[in-house]
């Protein structure tokens, strides 16, 4: 299908959709996202980079619902693997998970988007642990809806994360609290845009908090507080575009995880550079990484229509990188 003909038929589904979707909001209580003006949210935000992040405040939203029933003999279901990847094939995947696990995740309604779409955020824990021993990794996806590798990477990490399927992913497991937000910018996802609704780039927004799903990432990002950040990209399928990288932000750790992720990615035989640079901070993993120390790293994967399996190798790019900033944060 063409993509203006994609359009045309996301368009129509949205309508038609929005019947299900108020039925798909099984855990969370409302959550709606803080509705400041741009002034306020700026000057809530652009505060001194020496303000530790432990002292923001937690939203009590946030905590709204606990895992509860242990069943830990149900099977994972596999994520969708529709090329799209919008949030209709993608929230009911993340609602049956939860239903499949109620012992180990919890969604988390962050917001919504300019259009309504909701914005969720699912959250892996290892059962009977206190959470406060635990660290913490945050996994925000797509905010470009035109990089639907991103969401497939990010769902699948949370599948194997969940089934922790060999003793090492076991025991990071053990260690490790995951939030993974497989769309950030639903509107955008559902239409394959780069853009919000609102002709938003998201990743030039942070700090500027135009768009509401910017507010809502800022949001969680305050109130969950992750020891690291990782914002999932991926190039778009052009032969020109460069290697896929790791761009580090926010210290030693976020340093490592980059470097780590590169060495993880050679061993698969796969280039990725690790890099770290200091400048425009309206980039979500700079916000974070500059603003308030908060380690972030910006992963873009590579998707060279050329390379048989492109979209394939990507993904898997995706997952050596997540997996090797998890074992980078667990150990
Ligand atoms: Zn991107």
């Amino acid at each position: 299908m063409s993509r203006l003909a994609f359009s045309l038929f996301l368009s129509v589904q949205v309508v038609l959709v929005v019947p299900a979707f108020a039925q798909f909001v099984p855990l969370p209580e409302k959550y709606e996202s803080p509705q400041l003006s741009v002034r306020e949210s700026n000057s809530d935000l652009v505060t001194s980079p020496s303000v530790p992040v432990e002292e923001m405040p937690r939203s009590p939203q946030l905590r709204a619902t606990r895992p509860t029933v242990a069943t830990r003999s149900t099977a994972i279901p596999r994520p969708p693997d529709g090329f799209y990847q919008t949030p209709d094939e993608v929230y009911p995947w993340m609602d049956t998970v939860a239903r499949a696990r109620p012992d180990r995740v919890r969604l988390l309604r962050l917001g919504q988007s300019s259009q309504g779409r909701a914005m969720w955020a699912m959250e892996i824990r290892p059962a009977g642990r206190t959470p406060a021993k635990l660290k913490r990794l945050a996994v925000i996806c797509r905010q470009h809806g035109n990089e639907p590798e991103a969401t497939a990477s990010g769902t699948r990490f949370a599948a194997q994360f969940l089934a922790a399927a060999t003793p090492q992913a076991r025991v990071l497991a053990e260690k490790v609290i995951l939030l993974v937000v497989p769309i950030a910018n639903p509107d955008g996802a559902a239409r394959y845009q780069r853009r919000t609704a609102q002709n938003i780039d998201m990743n030039r927004d942070w700090g500027h908090n135009h768009s509401p799903e910017v507010r809502a990432l800022t949001q969680m990002v305050k109130s969950w507080k992750p020891q690291l950040v990782i914002d999932n990209h991926q190039w778009l399928p052009f032969e020109k575009m460069p290697p896929p990288m790791a761009e580090a932000s926010g210290g030693q750790l976020a340093r490592g995880v980059a470097q780590n992720m590169s060495m993880s990615n050679a061993a698969r035989g796969f280039y990725l550079a690790a890099r770290s640079r200091w400048g425009l901070d309206s980039l979500c993993h700079r916000f974070w990484g500059q603003r308030f120390g908060v380690p972030a790293v910006l992963l873009e994967t590579r998707h060279r229509p050329s390379v048989q399996g492109a979209r394939a190798q990507a993904i898997e790019q995706a997952l050596s990188a997540l997996w090797a900033a998890t074992k980078t944060l667990g150990r």
